[in-house]
């Protein structure tokens, strides 16, 4: 990282760790003043802040790509695609696998930086045929994605209901080959390769020839299962009585029920019975049972969700095998992770705790690697290292996914559990098992501490989170972490002619009876984490945090409350604090040298010696104390912002 003073020309601070004084006011007053002057990007360091201006801006068009292009990150003004070219750079350059991070609430701007991004290293990487094309694969895949996986919601017209990562290989020159997408459609994620065929199969289906034709036939399959994931929303379940006085459901109009049958070559009797009735094996002998209305309802919904899930995940491969080159390279890659922020609502259920669970994961990737940045920065230069005491998270990680105490285990262990499942046993197992963990809160250990508070009144614990405390209420966690499909429905679609909807369901098959149990939407979830995490340390991050100025998408608005929230969230503060921990400022010393030599008179108009010995000379006559310097093999440090400052209105008078 290396500060350069046209930062300091810009409005506010155009890097927040120049800012003096620092707390989270002036923080907030720097972001709100640039954004005031439609200065939406700010640096932390080489982290760039975005904050979604809901106007078009003329800072995206080719003259700004060339400005941008092979520049030094900090000669120009804060911008995206700074960012982007650096990370471009290092992985043509410096041969290091590259990650791009963009996180933020919704309607934040992360898609958009993701396809800003995307768009600048397409302008900036060499031409040729075939790799023009990827590049338009690649950028053509995004509207395909976000058709099928967006949704309007209040909080942004356009949102993606899932994380995305995607990955980018380039070859050794720096030309991309192909990219690989995968999506984090929260809680409800299934892996394709778990699927027998799915995994196995090559996703580029034989027999081409007549491609115009095979691409047509596949649209109008792949119509046709998202239209039953809209009928199954139109099946309607009603209660009837038994002979027997049980209570069970049926079908209350039939039409539904038939149109789908249609559709999917299925006879109408056989999905009729899958949606009411449920096989159970018991000592070898299987039983029919009624489902009631709800455990009916629920079937029907999981088998929606299913097929919407799956059909998602099919598309996803289809794009990536369109994308996908194959080569024996060695290629370097760019991976680019669009991923919802830190959530906390007035009512959060499981889906919060996911998402939190992850941000809670990313920011310990976070710290850890900017401080083992700064680290390995300081031994290049041969400067002493001071230990700098963070806020270490690893504790509220562990709260959540310990093996055996962590709340997803126990979870799983609830879940798994024979005999009646409930969420009253789960929180009571919880409470007692994480009563004296300190970013565990309960009525009971609030009890204990002597405390009360309304809000968790009812099913209810809290976690302390790094970003804030969050209440969530256990209603649902069960149902949503076992996320079953009933085995009646599986094979029931297996059995569909629909070539397509049962390639969707291959455990489906009666051969495969004794496929085991799918593991947990937490464990899921818990893993595709750690795949995640993985593959972040393996590679360099770059981070953009993307931030929403206001409820109402409207142009210019910034409203304080609402940023310092997610200013909060994003741990903003923390992030300068960890940055400047040690020095604020370091600059190598011919630039330092050529900026200030006019203040000293040895070094004006020219010094004869090398530049370290210059920058010496030049802050030793200056008077600068000692204590606020550290010279490093190619570069000066400088401990406060007050002391550049200092320099720069020197220079000035
Ligand atoms: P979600 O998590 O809901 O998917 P998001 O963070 O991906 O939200 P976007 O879809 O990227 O949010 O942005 C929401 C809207 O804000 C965009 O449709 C666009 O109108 C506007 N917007 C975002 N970034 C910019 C930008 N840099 N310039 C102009 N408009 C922007
Ligand atoms: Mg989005």
């Amino acid at each position: 990282m290396e500060a350069n003073p046209s930062l300091l020309d810009t409005v506010g601070v155009g890097d927040l760790v120049l800012l003096d004084p620092l707390s989270e006011e002036s923080l907030l007053q720097n972001l709100k003043e640039r954004f005031q002057h439609r200065e939406i990007y700010t640096y932390i360091g080489n982290v760039v802040i975005s904050v979604n201006p809901y106007q078009p801006l003329p800072i995206y068009c080719p003259q700004t790509v060339e400005q941008y292009r092979n520049c030094n990150f900090f000669a120009l003004k804060p911008h995206i695609y700074a960012i982007a070219d650096d990370a471009y750079r290092s992985l043509r350059d410096r041969d290091k696998d590259q990650c791009i991070l963009i996180t933020g609430e919704s309607g934040a701007g992360k898609t958009e930086a993701s396809k800003q991004v995307m768009s600048y290293v397409a302008a900036v990487c060499s031409k040729g045929e075939e790799v023009n094309q990827v590049k338009e694969q690649l950028l053509q895949s995004n509207p395909v994605l976000e058709a099928f996986g967006n949704a309007k919601t209040i909080r942004n017209d356009n949102s993606s209901r899932f994380g995305k990562y995607m990955d980018v290989e380039f070859d050794f020159k720096g030309q991309p080959l192909g990219g690989i997408i995968s999506n984090w459609e929260l809680t409800l994620e299934r892996d394709c390769s778990r699927y027998g065929y799915l995994g196995r199969e090559d996703p580029r289906l034989p027999g081409m020839d007549d491609a115009a034709n095979f691409r047509a036939v596949q649209v109008r399959a792949l119509l046709e299962v998202a239209a039953v994931v809209l009928k199954l929303g139109n099946v309607q379940l009603g209660s009837q009585f038994q002979a027997s006085g049980i209570e069970s459901c049926s079908i209350q109009e039939t039409r539904a029920v038939r149109e789908i049958g249609d559709l999917i070559g299925l006879p109408e009797s056989a999905l009729e019975k899958a949606l009411c009735s449920r096989t159970v094996e018991a000592k070898r002998e299987k039983v029919v049972t009624g489902l009631s209305v709800a455990q009916g309802c629920y079937g029907r919904d999981a088998l929606a969700k299913n097929i919407y899930n799956r059909l998602f995940n099919w598309l996803v491969n289809r794009i990536n095998a369109s994308i996908k080159v194959d080569s024996s390279e060695r290629r370097k890659v760019m991976g680019v992770l669009d991923i919802y922020g830190f959530e906390i609502f007035q009512h959060n259920s499981f889906e919060q705790f996911v998402i939190n669970y992850c941000n809670e994961k990313l920011q310990q990737v976070f710290i850890l690697m900017t401080l083992k940045e700064e680290q390995e920065e300081y031994v290049r230069e041969g400067i002493q290292w001071t230990p700098v005491d963070f806020f270490d998270n690893s504790i509220i990680c562990s709260l959540i996914e310990d093996s055996q105490a962590g709340i997803l285990a126990m979870l799983d262990e609830e879940c798994l559990r024979p005999g009646v499942v409930t969420e009253e046993t789960f929180l009571a197992k919880l409470n007692q098992v994480c009563a004296s963990h300190k970013h565990y809160e309960s009525r009971a250990t609030q009890n204990a501490r002597h405390v009360t508070d309304a809000s968790l009144a009812g099913p209810c614990f809290r976690v302390h989170h790094y970003a804030g405390k969050v209440t969530y209420n256990v209603t649902g966690f069960v149902e949503k972490n076992n996320d079953l499909l009933f085995r009646d429905l599986s094979q029931a679609m297996w059995k569909a002619r629909h070539e397509l909807l049962r390639s969707l369901f291959p455990e489906g098959d009666p051969q495969k009876a004794s496929l085991r149990r799918p593991p947990t939407a937490g464990s899921q979830f818990k893993a595709s984490i750690a795949t995640l995490m993985k593959n972040l340390y393996s590679k360099n991050p770059n981070y953009i945090r993307c931030i929403k100025p206001n409820e109402t998408k409207e142009a210019g608005v910034f409203t304080a409350g609402l940023v310092q929230i997610q200013v909060r969230y994003l741990g903003l503060l923390e992030n300068v604090r960890v940055r400047r921990a040690g020095y604020a400022y370091r600059q190598s010393y011919e630039p330092c040298l050529e900026r200030y030599k006019m203040l000293c008179k040895q070094t004006w108009p020219q010094w004869k010696g090398g530049a370290r010995d210059g920058v010496q000379a030049l802050l030793t006559d200056l008077r600068i104390p000692p204590a606020e310097l550290a010279y490093g093999r190619t570069k000066i440090f400088i401990r406060t912002p007050r002391t550049l400052f200092d320099l720069e209105d020197r220079r000035r008078q």
